[in-house]
């Protein structure tokens, strides 16, 4: 590696303008330093990533003025876009009153958002707070596992079993990601934990075509039944399900499939944990994604990344009322959750994060989702419902994916280089799209769309135009 000498690098104004000219081109110098995720690094030797100095509404830009769309909103989470003042001003505001709180303490700005998020999901309950989606879940496992040993429900065993599903995502933590549903995401990084057990989530695409979609959604609620008769009900602890499969493929259950899981999980004792990492605050065209579905609550909810539109690190897992009364026991016995990050219900991230539920609220950039993403729908099936390697367009709000195809007959998912050369060509054209890479051997074929949920028509317009070139490219 070549020696750099970063020495005069001048920290105080941010940004590459600022380095010192004798150093190596940042970009470069990121290639010889930074370990990114996701990314086999070889490549990058001969093309380093875009090195990002500004974020502005839904445009990100180079050092070298280079400006893109992001319509994925970093991973699915910028819900308010980049460069808002009013978040930024309230995070200077909490440091320079109080920068940081054990969270074994409390403080106004975690008071005033754990009342919110439980308002907002119309909950009597708790919540606890911590950094990423991840830690959310992990901590959602480790209470439902707490709650069956303590609720005087279970009978000589514990329940401790947690269902899940193929194709989710729940994390990179070692609960998180062994309820998570992806093949490559877990190849080589075993043993994973055991009992966790995966049924196929609906599919309406790719259903057997005996069934139509709502008998489709009301089967794959009956897989969940049979895997938890035999299991064995009384070892089964909780399912945990995404109301719509996100990085997975953005895969969108039909109407029927929501309300039969509540159901059945109601009949055996299950408690359902709804992970809206992705799909809350707005991102669906509903301020939390099972709210499309009225009267169907979640025993336990988990949240990050919209929570506060990636300006700070934080998470959150809200439980009800009867969860939380399991843990309440003596001073001094152990059946208190004995559970706690350093960072959790960080002062500064919950009071970013109550400010941006609010600019989400007064801007209403929840009914913003319904309706652009109607729009973006409708304009993508004008516009490539014919194009041979489109199978299907499908989404909810802001959350978008273009399932490609080889053969639109036989659904043959279109191969790995031409996806890539899709996204590669569209970022050309000035804009981010992504795919739900590295999920299931095969099947990293949907290209995802999920931009700021301040995007506009003519943002909407940008990105339909600049895929069309993208797509266009594959033609020939
Ligand atoms: N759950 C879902 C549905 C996600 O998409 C993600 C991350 O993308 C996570 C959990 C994990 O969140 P984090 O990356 O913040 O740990």
């Amino acid at each position: 590696m070549q020696a750099v000498n970063i020495s005069h690098v001048d920290v105080s104004h941010a940004g590459v303008a600022s380095l010192g000219t004798s150093l190596p081109d940042i970009s470069q110098l990121g290639v010889e330093s930074l370990w990114h995720p996701m990314t086999q690094h070889k490549p990058l030797w001969k093309t380093p990533p875009p090195h990002i100095v500004k974020g502005d509404g839904c445009t990100i830009t180079t050092a070298d003025g280079k400006s893109y769309l992001d319509a994925v909103a970093g991973i699915w989470c910028v819900n308010v876009g980049y460069g808002r003042q009013e978040l930024a001003e309230v995070a200077y505001k909490q440091m320079m009153d109080l920068a940081y709180l054990s969270p074994t303490m409390s403080h106004e700005p975690g008071i005033k958002l754990a009342h919110k998020l439980l308002n907002l999901l119309d909950m009597e309950g708790r919540v606890y707070f911590s950094s990423s989606g991840s830690e959310a879940n992990e901590a959602a496992f480790k209470m439902v596992w707490q709650y069956h040993a303590q609720s005087g429900k279970s009978c000589a065993f514990p329940r401790h079993k947690i269902i899940a599903r193929h194709r989710a995502y729940h994390g990179n933590t070692l609960g998180g990601m062994s309820a998570t549903g992806q093949a490559e995401r877990k190849m080589g990084y075993g043993p994973i934990v055991p009992g966790f057990i995966h049924i196929p989530p609906p599919y309406p695409y790719r259903r057997n075509e005996h069934f139509t979609p709502a008998e489709h959604g009301l089967e794959m609620a009956r897989t969940l039944e049979e895997t938890i008769i035999h299991e064995g009900a009384e070892s089964i602890a909780a399912f945990i399900m995404e109301p719509m499969i996100s990085g997975g493929g953005v895969l969108i259950p039909p109407d029927e499939y929501l309300p039969a899981v509540r159901n059945i999980c109601s009949k055996y004792g299950v408690l359902l944990i709804f992970d809206e990492v992705v799909s809350g605050f707005g991102r669906t065209g509903e301020m939390f994604g099972h709210q499309h579905w009225q009267g169907v609550q979640a025993d336990i909810v988990t949240f990050a990344k919209g929570i506060a539109s990636g300006y700070m690190p934080l998470a959150a897992t809200a439980v009800r009322q009867e969860i939380f009364d399991a843990f309440q026991g003596e001073a001094g016995d152990l059946s208190h959750f004995r559970h706690i990050n350093t960072y959790g219900g960080h002062p500064v991230a919950t009071a970013v994060g109550a400010k941006n539920i609010q600019i989400i609220e007064e801007e209403r950039l929840v009914e913003n989702s319904r309706t652009l993403g109607a729009y973006f729908k409708s304009q993508l099936a004008e516009v490539f419902g014919e194009h041979p390697y489109v199978g299907e367009i499908r989404g909810k709000g802001l959350l978008i994916g273009i399932e490609m195809v080889a053969d639109q007959k036989t659904k043959e998912p279109l191969e790995t280089e031409k996806v890539a050369t899709v996204i590669a060509k569209t970022k050309e054209e000035g804009v981010l799209i992504g795919r739900n890479g590295n999920t299931v051997p095969g099947l990293a074929n949907v290209l995802v769309m999920s931009p700021p949920l301040i995007a506009q028509q003519k943002d909407i317009d940008r990105v339909v135009d600049a895929l069309g070139v993208g797509l266009q490219s594959i033609l020939f």
